[in-house]
């Protein structure tokens, strides 16, 4: 017997710091994790398709999600609102997979008051030089875009210490490795195994 639900996940860092670079190369190795779709109403970016890297909605299509409690966490950020739809995830989750949600500060923590058996990861890049090397080259956002980046980044390495655990991306193989290792450490937990040893001792 264990506890047979799969594992809520979340994953933050400063936006450049390379979460999903490491996502990808994680699930490449074969994991049975599937990533969250969000729901956002930012314009998609050349390349990103509707329903794979977001579900590209209206301000008022995302306004109904919150008030019907279809979104299990939301924010606006930089404008715009981000939200994970709480269906998908309730559903992957009873059929024992593990779901990870690539969101911004201000929804982790509304998902760990929520969810007290969610695990929190959060990515570092290896110094504020290299994340505005990595924005700068990535070439998707203007200058100004690029500043406003980097300020938010400030403030959400500031609320680093809120999570489980640290994640510094430095190479990014070595980073998805550490990944891994943390998800599976985090299988034997207690937070993750209360509800499991609760019900093992109401039947013993
Ligand atoms: P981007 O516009 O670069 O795709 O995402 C901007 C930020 O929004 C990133 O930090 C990303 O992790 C975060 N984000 C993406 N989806 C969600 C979501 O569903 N909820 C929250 N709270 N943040 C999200």
């Amino acid at each position: 017997m264990k506890n047979k639900n799969g594992m809520l996940v979340v994953f933050s860092g400063p936006s450049g710091a390379g979460k999903g670079t490491i996502l990808a190369e994680y699930l490449r190795r074969g994991t049975e994790a599937v990533c969250s779709v969000s729901a956002t109403t930012r314009k998609p970016r050349p390349g990103e398709i509707d329903g794979v890297h977001y579900h590209f909605v209206t301000k008022e299509a995302f306004e109904e999600m919150i008030q019907k409690g279809e979104v299990i966490e939301y924010t606006c950020y930089n404008g715009n609102y981000y939200g994970s739809p709480a269906g998908p995830i309730r559903k992957l989750l009873s059929q024992g997979k593990d779901v990870i949600l690539e969101i911004e500060v201000k929804g982790a923590k509304q998902v760990r008051d929520r969810f007290p058996g969610a695990l929190s990861i959060f990515v570092m890049p290896p110094s504020f030089e290299e994340l505005k090397r990595r924005l700068v080259g990535r070439n998707t956002e203007n200058s100004e875009e690029i500043r406003g980046r980097l300020e938010t980044a400030r403030r959400e390495v500031a609320m680093a210490l809120d999570y489980d655990y640290i994640v510094v991306n430095d190479v990014v193989s070595d980073a998805a490795d550490r990944l891994g290792y943390i998800i599976e450490s985090a299988r034997c937990s207690r937070k993750f195994n209360r509800d499991f040893i609760e019900e093992v001792l109401e039947n013993a």
